[in-house]
């Protein structure tokens, strides 16, 4: 009887692993079709100067209006698209329609557009973002990309060459996520980055927990030292704003700030320039 209801578990779990493994099919299916019925869209989520609460840019995010499912979070479908390789592909569309959107702007404001690992290790990356920026007519200062420390761990001399190609085009590069992977202080020393994004983790912690404040000074202090701004995410109180300005934190993100939006909500009359 135990071993019945062994089995009876076990099969339990391997047909429940198949539903999981099928859905991930499923969608993987879905998504190489997903750009070619426009079921893509962007939001935008506005990044602000802590101390003259001047906006610097907005962080572009994907959206996926699934026909059936509804709309899927990146969290969840960004890993398929990235396993299969419709990240390629659903990467390039967001690059291109962010840059094209940004480039109508009647400001300088610039984009952040989030860069995946795998984006990355593929080696045309840099000949795309080159080839869009000359496409849509951006001026690449006004490009940031974000990738994360894993992005890095994985074969690090390609990823440094990469980013130092894309660097060349003026483009600049953040570092998302800061403080949750494993190699922090040895990635910022060996790669070029332009801004220390910290991840929103702490912000969450920062008013209990004097250790989550202790670690975002200290990351505050690394960016000052290596003259890198610091921008916090994930700010969602205007007392967690004040921390970061009696702090010196350079810029932040978050929903007290500004949620991420479809592009009609940051360009009222057409432009960007008195968004959020
Ligand atoms: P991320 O790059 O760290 O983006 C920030 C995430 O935090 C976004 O989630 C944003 O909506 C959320 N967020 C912003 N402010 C707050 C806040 O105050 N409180 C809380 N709790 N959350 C906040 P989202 O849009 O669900 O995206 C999740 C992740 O998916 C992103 O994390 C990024 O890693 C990935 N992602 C999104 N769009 C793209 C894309 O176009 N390409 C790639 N490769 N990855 C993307
Ligand atoms: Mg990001
Ligand atoms: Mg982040
Ligand atoms: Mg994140």
């Amino acid at each position: 009887r135990a071993k019945d209801a062994l089995t009876e578990t076990v099969c339990f779990y391997e047909v429940s692993m198949d539903e999981a493994a099928r859905s991930r099919r499923l969608i993987a299916n879905d998504l190489w079709q997903a750009v070619e019925r426009n079921e893509l869209q962007l939001h935008y989520q506005v990044q602000k100067a802590v101390n003259s609460g001047e906006t610097v840019g907005y962080e572009v995010l994907l959206r996926w209006h699934h026909p059936v499912r509804g709309t899927i979070p990146p969290g969840e479908f960004i890993p398929i698209a990235e396993e299969c390789g419709a990240i390629l592909p659903v990467g390039e569309w967001v690059l291109r329609e962010a840059c094209r959107e940004a480039a109508t702007w009647n400001s300088d404001h610039k984009i952040a557009v989030n860069l995946s690992p795998v984006q990355l290790g593929n080696a045309d990356v840099a000949d795309l973002v080159q080839r869009v920026l000359q496409e849509t007519g951006l001026s690449p200062h006004r490009l940031e990309l974000e990738i994360t420390e894993s992005t890095i761990i994985g074969d690090k001399e390609r990823a440094l060459n990469t980013l130092r190609r894309i660097k060349a085009l003026g483009v600049t590069i953040a570092i998302d996520d800061f403080g949750t992977g494993y190699s922090s202080l040895e990635t910022l020393r060996a790669f070029p980055f332009d801004k220390i994004k910290l991840d929103r983790s702490f912000m969450s912690e920062v008013e209990a927990s004097p250790e989550a404040k202790a670690i975002i000074r200290a990351i505050l202090a690394l960016g000052q030292t290596l003259r890198v701004p610091v921008l916090a995410e994930g700010v969602e109180t205007r007392s967690q704003l004040d921390i970061l300005l009696s702090e010196g934190c350079d810029e932040a993100q978050g929903y007290f700030l500004g949620r991420p939006v479809p592009v009609e909500r940051i360009r009222p009359g057409g432009t960007a320039s008195e968004a959020a």
